[in-house]
């Protein structure tokens, strides 16, 4: 839009934005990897992307197979979901009344902010965690109260029992990302304990192997969210779902966009629990390769690798700036997370590949870590 196409009768058109929408600083993405690519100048299959926690299997060969035999475009999806919760309670073993599927775990996260946090009232979180709780708190002009891990990545116990009574809405994710610490039982019982929407984010428990979903049953303020975008290697399609008591999805229906799963996204979903046994041995191949990189990386003197029970390693770099060791593996072709945050300071993240691509990334870093530590050089006369 032009400037002028900007500027209304009484003013710029811009200062009708709703001023904290305007002030936000907004989710930070990462970038697609055919830019790094382009940039490099080498092919996209040559780029090793391990930095959004992907499944580099992609969906099996049946759910490709379901996405390219998919006929029904021009229709609507189903508002009710009727087939997706079928499928989603076959995965689950709660009842269709007990889940409500969404575009990603994100789209349900802002559900849960509208659908609980009148504006100004509060959401509890635990730094450093995932980024979509503050960004969701943010544009529904709800008050953040960020209640900081410990060392070790577990809850603060103590300041949450002197803050937690202030949240309406809790946002807890076992495991935790970008640490991979799961949430323990005393942890989310004490959560549990102050009687507001306590939201468990289990992106990431098909790969620690547990998950408080059965809980749901018998603790009415505990809402899980899961997402296929992990496990079943579906995040560009995005497909996730909450489970929750059944008065909790019955008003979630009614305040989420009718239509935001799309069919050829709601197709592969069902394709994909249909073929779960297959699928899931994505998962087993990924945690025994989280194990593998473990090792190599913990073997590197100036890391310091965090426990993790999800596809990603948290690592800490010791005596070299972190942001280079991620700009040297970018010229690499190679894509990490890096954090520099006052909680998280000097820190990667990387997210568990294929074995090559594991194989890549510690060699990359064999040859650029002791460049980057190696004292700088005086220059020549
Ligand atoms: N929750 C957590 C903890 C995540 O790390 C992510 C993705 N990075 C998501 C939710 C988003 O999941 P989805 O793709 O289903 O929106």
């Amino acid at each position: 839009m032009s400037i002028d196409g900007a500027t209304g009768k009484d003013g710029s058109i811009l200062d009708r934005i709703q001023p904290h929408l305007r002030a936000m600083p907004g989710y930070m993405p990462v970038e697609p990897p055919e830019f790094l690519a382009e940039r490099l100048g080498v092919p996209i299959e040559s780029i090793i992307k391990l930095d959004a926690n992907e499944n580099p299997y992609g969906p099996s060969e049946r759910v490709l197979e379901a996405i390219r035999n998919f006929k029904g475009c021009q229709i609507y999806p189903d508002p009710e979901q009727r087939r997706l919760r079928a499928a989603l309670s076959a995965y689950t073993g709660f009842p269709p009344g007990w889940l409500l599927a969404g575009a990603g775990t994100d789209e349900l996260i802002d559900l849960l902010v509208r659908m609980f946090v009148p504006p100004g009232e509060a959401i509890v979180n635990f730094p450093p965690t995932f980024g979509m709780y503050a960004f969701s708190a943010d544009l529904e002009n709800a008050r953040l109260i960020e209640i900081p891990r410990r060392a070790d990545f577990t809850l603060d116990l103590e300041q949450i029992a002197r803050r937690g009574a202030e949240a309406s809405l809790i946002f807890a994710v076992s495991p935790n990302n970008p640490t991979g610490t799961p949430l323990s039982r005393k942890e989310l019982d004490c959560l549990l304990g102050f009687g507001c929407p306590v939201v468990v984010d289990e992106a990431y428990a098909e790969f620690s192997g547990s998950s408080y979903i059965d809980l749901v049953r018998e603790e009415p303020n505990l809402i899980v969210l899961r997402t296929l975008s992990k496990w079943a290697g579906l995040a560009g399609l995005r497909v996730g779902f909450m489970v929750a008591a059944p008065g909790i999805i019955e008003v979630a229906f009614k305040c989420k966009q009718p239509y935001s799963v799309n069919v050829v996204a709601e197709a592969a979903a069902i394709a994909a629990i249909a073929d779960r046994k297959n699928q899931l041995e994505t998962v087993d191949a990924l945690v025994r390769e989280r194990e593998r990189l473990r090792a190599k990386l913990e073997a590197i003197p100036s890391l310091e690798v965090a426990p993790s029970l999800a596809n990603f390693l948290l690592c800490e770099v010791k005596g070299i700036e972190a942001i280079d060791v991620h700009g040297e593996l970018r010229s690499h072709g190679i894509m990490v997370r890096h954090y520099d945050t006052p909680l998280l300071q000097n820190h990667i993240r990387i997210t568990v590949g294929k074995p090559h691509e594991t194989d890549a990334v510690v060699a990359a870093l064999a040859e650029i870590l002791p460049a980057l530590s190696a004292p700088p050089r005086l220059p020549s006369r």
